[in-house]
């Protein structure tokens, strides 16, 4: 993998080189500029996300905007890029440019790294371009040594603190830089233990941290040093500068640790994008009682109320509220406990919405009663916060409609729409413990203590609640795997919740009275025990834990729109819901269709707002009750008569079924696709099957099995299906155009205006095509007659093919209509089976091979090209036909993008995902349309 990296990052960097402009070089050596001030001289601007990582970028617009931010400086992105390409070492002009960025923290302190009488202490943090929370490294106290804690003990007049600093510094460094980690054969942090010993011996019992006296503290700087010499077999480094170029290492090292790159994978972040790293001067929240650390943000994340939220801890520095040790106190508490320090957040608080327009998460560190503020990031929220966020945003003229659209994530759409616990249900549980509402929704599961097993349990297909005391980067895998999170301790910021929001997981965190046992594999709450493998259910919308499993009812959006119920139309959520969806309709070129079988899903699709169906798969409704018997007759015949004679029976429940459809639609346009799959998946495959089937017909079971066998093939999804089957047995659609007309006929006879489309599935000659529209043309002309009705009718093709798309000039000028069905084209396109793929995908994907799974986002550079071939000839041949997309991708909204680019007219997915799809459309809209 590293070399890989190394591969592209080269590339990369040669493309850089080529494209370098005077901006980028440092005047004074005529070498690339690596690294940028922030403070009273900033070289950055919140722009720079790409070269100087988000909070690099954001440290520098802060600064820009006069808000209070120590001075340091960010190492770019580029260096990471050179690191991996170069055997992980730095460009020489680096550290020359690192000198200088010290020298300007120095200018601006009054303090000198290293220096007996006033030292300079600084922090080390990584930072991507997009927010990577908890997955990379950071350094705090970066610069003491045994002469310079003496020097800051007596300049702070503060020797804890000067300690305190120190023991913090030497475990992190050990940790993080030196690599004193916890083995497998042990149960906790190697520097926890030595903590604990300490206080053992010298206590005899267990104490805060903050009661450890300096002589506890200088003792256990002493065992921290033993430690590392005996764990990582060398010296803790005495020189501040040893010790910085140290830790710039270990951050970027850590863009390539385990954690980092699940993560990655999990959120698209490409691998050559790298890590910036920010050296920053420190500010100390444990210098005393007028002094905290804490993280805010400018709304609640969770449900999007406008309101400060967020925590801090008096006498803390910033790992200790995202840790987890102490549970910190919400942010309101400041108001009574320093109420200068929390008017000057609450200035920032409104300063920062003003200027970057949008939710900010911010870190800050009060010192000695004065604020200042270490990071800045647009806040990571629930679907439901991003919605209430975007409306009350745009009503309060910070943003206009166009942009609280695109605050929306369209793949976090459905979280609106998942189910929350059923009301009376719920009323009638009981709940056993209450938490922090950290991602709302109802989540109902076994409960695993660990990660490992809770994956194990999903991949056998359980639902998991993941239960722990608090959670960390290595449970990623586990969090992802379950269906909610569940955590004894931690606030708002902790872990848990940050990760929750992001993935939209339903999480209660900080339940005291949860009590988790990992030995035991037990949780006790209020004397009673749970083992793993029981069920809890969490409400992440309350903040409420309930032993057992509660039945959970529709969101309010799916109970007003598809059940009409009233109550749930009068919700927040539902009208927000509802103007979002008007104003994603005023920005779409596009329009959304939906792939549907029954009336049911037809109306469900309807009210979710698709304008027509973009594909009936009429082999769906050969599987209900008796009709498989008739499909089956009609397989087995042996004469056309009696191939007929099945159909005869067939064509009432088809009609029916259609005549259903077109109602439900009231006077959208339907696609139609006829018989498309093998016919040996409508015979039974068992003896017994056979034999039952035999008697029902009354055959002889080997004439069943004998056909069976004929059918059988090798390559099915290669063989005798889609419009092959039409064209070999064209009677099959005789009959289906027969019962689409006639449908239409009685339909249209009630006053609803019908519009069929009929598609013809996997065409790759014209011939193919002209053969089959012969025969509808020829039905309809028939009931037309017969029935004495006009029909409104087109008749198109399906694009599945290659030779298909390669051939679509021809195509068109047969078919009226094109509609890709990119399932098949990246099976065929691909020669990669769809169904038989997953055994090999997800290797592909973890070697980068193919980045997203084919089936779910369109290939666009592969089979994307494909569709825009067959865009362009089809235009050519046809200016007007019509173009949509039926396949799976049509739900997608990174593959949605691609069809907004190649013009196609409409995308169709499934009902529930209409909602998703009319926001990616939306969006794709605004995007294409602002040259995105
Ligand atoms: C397709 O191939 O994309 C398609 C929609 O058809 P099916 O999935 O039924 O093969
Ligand atoms: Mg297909």
């Amino acid at each position: 993998m590293a070399k890989k990296l190394a591969r592209k990052a080269s590339k990369s960097n040669a493309r850089r080189a080529s494209s370098k402009t005077s901006g980028s070089r440092s005047p004074k050596s005529g070498s690339q500029k690596y690294v940028y001030l922030f403070g009273r001289k900033t070289d950055g601007n919140g722009s720079m996300k790409p070269l100087l990582g988000g909070k690099g970028a954001n440290l520098a617009e802060m600064c820009r905007i006069g808000l209070p931010v120590p001075p340091g400086f960010t190492i770019s992105t580029d260096v990471c890029t050179f690191y991996y390409a170069n055997k992980r070492s730095y460009p020489p002009a680096l550290r020359a440019q690192m000198e200088a960025g010290v020298a300007s923290i120095e200018q601006q302190t009054g303090k000198r790294f290293g220096d007996l009488k006033n030292p300079l202490l600084v922090s080390v943090r990584s930072g991507a371009r997009d927010s990577m929370p908890g997955m990379m490294d950071t350094i705090l106290n970066l610069g003491l040594n045994n002469q310079t804690v003496e020097a800051l003990a007596t300049k702070t007049n503060n020797p804890r603190f000067a300690w305190d600093c120190y023991r913090r510094f030497v475990q992190m460094y050990g940790d993080v830089v030196l690599g004193v980690q916890k083995r497998p054969d042990e149960d906790h942090e190697p520097f926890e233990t030595v903590i604990e010993r300490l206080k053992h011996d010298r206590y005899h019992h267990d104490v805060e941290d903050t009661k450890l006296t300096v002589d506890d503290l200088k003792e256990l700087v002493k065992r921290f040093k033993a430690l590392v010499k005996e764990r990582a077999g060398k010296q803790f480094p005495d020189s501040p500068w040893d010790q910085l170029m140290g830790a710039v290492g270990a951050v970027f090292g850590s863009w390539m640790n385990d954690r980092a790159i699940v993560y990655r994978r999990k959120y698209n972040i490409p691998t050559e994008w790298g890590t910036a790293v920010n050296v920053q001067a420190m500010v100390y929240g444990n210098t005393g009682d007028q002094s905290g650390s804490g993280v805010a943000f400018t709304r609640n994340p969770a449900n999007g109320v406008k309101e400060f939220y967020g925590e801090f801890l008096i006498n803390a520095q910033g790992e200790d509220v995202v840790a987890g040790v102490r549970t910190p106190e919400p942010v309101a508490e400041l108001k009574k406990e320093m109420p200068k320090a929390y008017a000057e957040l609450e200035r920032i608080r409104q300063t920062l919405e003003k200027h970057f327009k949008d939710v900010q998460d911010f870190e800050f560190t009060i010192e000695d009663g004065v604020v200042y503020m270490l990071q800045t990031r647009n806040g990571k929220r629930t679907a439901m916060a991003a919605l209430k966020f975007s409306m009350d945003m745009y009503k309060e003229k910070l943003i206009d409609w166009k942009t609280a659209v695109m605050r929306n994530p369209a793949d976090q759409l459905d979280q609106l729409l998942a189910p929350v616990f059923d009301t009376a249900e719920v009323a009638k549980a009981k709940a056993i413990a209450t938490g922090l509402p950290a991602g709302p929704g109802a989540a109902s599961g076994q409960i695993y203590l660990n990660a490992d097993r809770a994956v194990v349990a999903a991949d056998r297909g359980e639902k998991v609640l993941l239960v722990r005391v608090e959670t960390s980067p290595e449970d990623l895998r586990g969090m992802i795997a379950a269906e909610g999170i569940l955590t004894a301790r931690g606030g708002v910021s902790s872990h848990a919740a940050l990760v929750a929001r992001q993935m939209g997981k339903v999480c209660v965190c900080g339940a005291a009275a949860v009590e988790v046992d990992y030995q035991a594999r037990t949780v006790t709450v209020d004397g009673k025990t749970y083992k793993e493998g029981d069920w809890m259910s969490i409400d992440g919308t309350a903040g409420k834990v309930f032993a057992g499993q509660v039945k959970t009812a529709p969101s309010e959006i799916v109970a007003g729109l598809i059940d009409g119920n009233e109550t749930a139309k009068k919700t927040e959520k539902f009208k927000h819901f509802q103007q979002l969806m008007k104003w994603c309709s005023d920005a779409s070129r596009m329009s959304v269709r939906t792939n549907a079988d029954t009336p049911e899903q037809t109306e469900n699709a309807v009210a979710f707002g698709a304008v027509g169906i973009g594909l009936t798969r009429t082999e769906h409704m050969f599987f209900e009750g008796d009709r498989i018997d008739a499909m089956r007759e009609m397989i087995l015949a042996e004469t056309v008569e009696a191939r007929k004679a099945a159909l005869a029976k067939l064509l009432p429940y088809q009609r029916e079924d259609f005549a259903g459809i077109f109602r439900a639609l009231k006077g959208y346009p339907a696609t139609i696709r006829f018989l498309d799959p093998p016919l040996h998946e409508f015979l039974p495959h068992t003896k017994e099957q056979q034999e039952e089937l035999a008697k029902k017909m009354g055959v002889p079971a080997a004439r069943i099995q004998q056909r069976v066998s004929q059918l059988h093939e090798f390559n099915p999804m290669l063989g005798f299906r889609g419009c092959r089957l039409g064209i070999g047995y064209p009677e099959i659609s005789a009959m289906q155009a027969r019962a689409v007309f006639e449908a239409a006929a009685e339909v249209q006879k009630e006053g609803i205006k019908v519009r069929p489309e009929i598609m013809i599935p996997l065409v790759g000659f014209k011939k193919e095509l002209d053969l089959q529209i012969d025969v509808v043309h020829q039905a309809a002309k028939e009931v037309e007659k017969e029935q004495r009705v006009k029909l409104n009718y087109m008749v198109g093709t399906m694009i599945e093919v290659p030779r298909g798309a390669l051939t679509a000039d021809e195509i068109a000028q047969s078919a009226e209509f094109f509609s890709f069905g990119t399932n098949d084209l990246t099976q065929t396109g691909l020669g990669m089976s769809r169904d038989d793929s997953g055994s090999f995908l997800p290797q592909y994907q973890e070697l980068e091979i193919v980045t997203k799974n084919p089936f779910a986002t369109i290939d666009s550079s592969g089979v994307g090209q494909l569709v825009a071939i067959a865009v362009e000839k089809g235009r050519a041949s046809r200016p007007n036909i019509k173009l949509g997309i039926c396949g799976e991708h049509g739900g997608d909204p990174a593959s949605i993008r691609f069809f907004e680019k190649v013009g196609l007219d409409y995308v169709s997915c499934s009902p529930y995902r209409v909602p998703v799809a009319r926001l990616a459309a939306a969006q794709a809209a605004l995007q294409v349309k602002g040259g995105d």
